[in-house]
């Protein structure tokens, strides 16, 4: 179980590194769209759609940033891998498909 904690916390923490480099990505195609500026081939209404879904996916990542951190400090304080909701044991491959997992699959659902 500790060598498997310490898998989780690796693949945490690279999936953390991931996130925050997109969201920093998305943060530069979310910026307000100035209503004069030249915008090449690209027409006004695509560019606010383009933001729209740039804006989408940020908050996304925002999310799952959260929730890992989250999920890290369960690591460090032991309460990981133990669903928020029964306090059932969550199942190690549940884990390991989405390590920022807080409860079971049947409270999940
Ligand atoms: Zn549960």
């Amino acid at each position: 179980m500790e060598e498997n904690q310490d898998k989780i916390r690796q693949k945490m923490l690279k999936e953390i590194e991931n996130i925050k480099n997109e969201i920093s990505a998305l943060e530069e195609n979310t910026r307000p769209i100035a209503p004069a500026v030249s915008l090449g081939r690209l027409t006004r209404m695509d560019a606010i759609a383009n933001k729209g879904v740039n804006e989408a996916a940020l908050n996304d990542a925002q999310v799952r940033l959260q929730k890992l951190e989250v999920a890290l400090q369960k690591l460090s304080d032991n309460s990981y891998g133990i669903c928020s909701k029964c306090g059932a044991a969550i199942p190690t491959a549940r884990l390991e498909l989405i390590p920022e997992s807080t409860t079971c699959v049947n409270c999940a659902t």
